[in-house]
């Protein structure tokens, strides 16, 4: 859709396929029986989010953008039901103001250790991305011990950072992550300020999206899943087959799908081809979100907290942070449940466990963060009832190594371009990554319908794959092989019959039980 809004700017009438019955993708959320909204994914959006900003602005919706206040909050592991915070003091530029936030913080570190952390991350800021992009090879762990820095900072601050970004622990993170997303938010001074949508994603940001985009020409349709990408003799795209049967033949064909699915889709033609066969080296991450509706409100901030724990991630009381959800007398909390697999740093493959075993887990969790509010056995704050949201291949699982696989936007099909967060751009797998995918991918578009020689520069493929290419044997694509969203690359409730079955038929893997 991102996509889709620069083009009809840009005086073109493209038409989006969207093969679910909402908007969203892995932004999507959808009601239960009671009227509750369940989102795929507790989303966080951030002042260093410039072209997700311009969107909200074009929109006329900044409005809908509910700023929390500049800090970063943690639950403090040793004092159960205490926080600890990194205060940004208002009118102090960046990056001053993040290393006095590190600096007054005088619970999480010593003044030891953050001397001897701020050394190595000074050449992030001084040499910028080539530094970054050098360090992709390495773990955050690696990292942290090639450099010197304090075994504790581990625990104090990565943890958090890389189970916020990646939904994975930081052995298993490319130190690129952590270092891209430091530098793009010291880049601004508000960069790491956080704010909430006030209510659900849909209607809230995506069905202002799709009016913009039809009032200018273009068109939205959902339930419209595509079936085969077809080509003609020369590999170039003849038409789209979709599942209703129908062949939908265009000027230029864009693809906005998630890597692993985009993986089953690649034409016979194609699939040898060096630039198609990196994608082989990327596969999509599994996290869960989970929803739990509380009896009564429990002792919270106005504001996401980094949880800090084994199993979770960051959390927030929506009954508080989100206008669309507010209740004062009781607390709906939404838990990013990660890591999620042994990919992710994990021990148990939780994408296989039943939602009883995971709340079950997550109560545990919640009694060590709130002991005196939450009981494992029920006996202070009751659950009044919950909703588990899997997605078992999210954004693109950014172990070291991975970032010179993801693809330019730019294909050699001469009409096709390719979108999504996993694609070449600065922003990591974020909702900000999938806008700058988009128009990255519209400028591609733009530029050959202007018969203008392409502004971007080709992303040089390595030569491992090279080789692995010279010996591929052409396959043809297997599509997608559901109906649900997990299908789509997107998050749904696993109940145990049909999408418990399409799990088990694309993508088995995931149901392996461990631990
Ligand atoms: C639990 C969770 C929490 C997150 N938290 C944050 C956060 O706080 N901040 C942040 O910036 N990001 C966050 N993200 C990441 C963010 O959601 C993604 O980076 C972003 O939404 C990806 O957008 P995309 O358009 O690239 O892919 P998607 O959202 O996956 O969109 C792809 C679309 O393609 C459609 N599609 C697939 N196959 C077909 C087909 N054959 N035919 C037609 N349509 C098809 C899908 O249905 C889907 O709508 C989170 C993600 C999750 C899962």
């Amino acid at each position: 859709m991102a996509c889709a809004r620069y083009l009809v700017d840009a005086g073109h009438k493209p038409i989006v396929y969207e093969a679910r019955d909402v908007l969203g993708g892995k932004v999507s959320a959808w009601q239960d029986k009671d009227g509750d909204w369940i989102e795929t994914g507790l989303h966080i959006f951030f002042g260093a989010y410039p072209n997700m900003m311009n969107l909200f602005k074009e929109l006329n919706i900044e409005d809908r953008l509910q700023w929390k206040k500049h800090q970063m909050i943690f639950a403090m592991q040793e004092l159960p039901g205490e926080f600890t915070s990194f205060e940004f003091i208002p009118g102090v530029p960046s990056p001053i103001n993040f290393g006095l936030a590190i600096l007054s913080n005088q619970k999480m570190l010593t003044w030891l250790e953050k001397l001897q952390t701020a050394p190595p991350l000074i050449p992030m800021l001084i040499e910028g991305q080539p530094f970054i992009d050098a360090q992709d090879e390495l773990s955050v762990t690696d990292f942290m011990r090639k450099y010197g820095m304090p075994e504790r900072i581990n625990e104090e601050v990565f943890v958090a950072m890389a189970k916020a970004l990646d939904f994975i622990d930081p052995d298993k993170l490319s130190m690129t992550v952590v270092l891209t997303a430091m530098n793009r938010f010291l880049n601004e001074d508000d960069g790491l300020q956080m704010a909430f949508l006030d209510g659900n994603q849909p209607e809230r940001l995506c069905a202002p999206m799709k009016e913009y985009i039809e009032a200018r020409g273009g068109k939205v349709l959902l339930k419209s899943p595509v079936k085969e990408i077809c080509t003609n003799a020369d590999g170039s795209v003849s038409h789209l087959l979709m599942r209703s049967g129908e062949k939908i033949v265009a000027d230029e064909y864009i693809s906005a799908m998630p890597v692993d699915i985009m993986k089953r889709f690649v034409p016979k033609a194609w699939s040898t081809m060096p630039f198609f066969k990196q994608f082989d080296e990327l596969e999509g991450i599994p996290v869960i979100n989970i929803h739990m509706w509380f009896d009564r409100k429990l002792k919270n901030v106005d504001h996401l907290c980094f949880s800090r724990s084994p199993l979770l991630s960051v959390y927030a009381d929506m009954s508080t942070t989100c206008k669309e959800y507010y209740d004062e007398k009781k607390s709906m909390l939404e838990l990013v449940f990660a890591p999620c697999s042994p990919i992710a740093g994990g021990k148990t493959n939780w994408i296989a466990k039943s939602d009883e075993e995971i709340i079950a887990a997550t109560m545990g969790e919640l009694a060590r963060l709130f002991p005196t509010e939450v009981a494992v056995d029920g006996s202070k704050a009751k659950l009044l009832k919950y909703a588990v949201v899997k997605t078992p291949r999210s954004v693109y699982a950014a172990i070291p190594g991975r970032n010179k696989f993801r693809p330019s936007q730019k294909t050699p099909i001469p009409n096709f371009t390719l979108a999504g967060d996993w694609t070449s751009q600065k922003f990591l797998g974020s909702m900000e990554g999938a806008v700058l995918g988009g128009k990255l991918a519209a400028e591609v578009v733009c530029d050959r319908a202007a018969g203008i020689a392409s502004t971007k520069e080709e992303k040089p493929i390595q030569a491992s794959v090279y080789r692995k290419a010279a010996n591929a044997v052409p396959k043809e694509p297997s599509g997608v092989l559901g109906v649900g969203a997990i299908a789509f690359g997107g998050g749904s409730i696993v109940t145990p019959g049909a999408v418990l079955k399409e799990i088990a038929e694309q993508d088995a893997v995931q149901l392996t039980p461990l631990g």
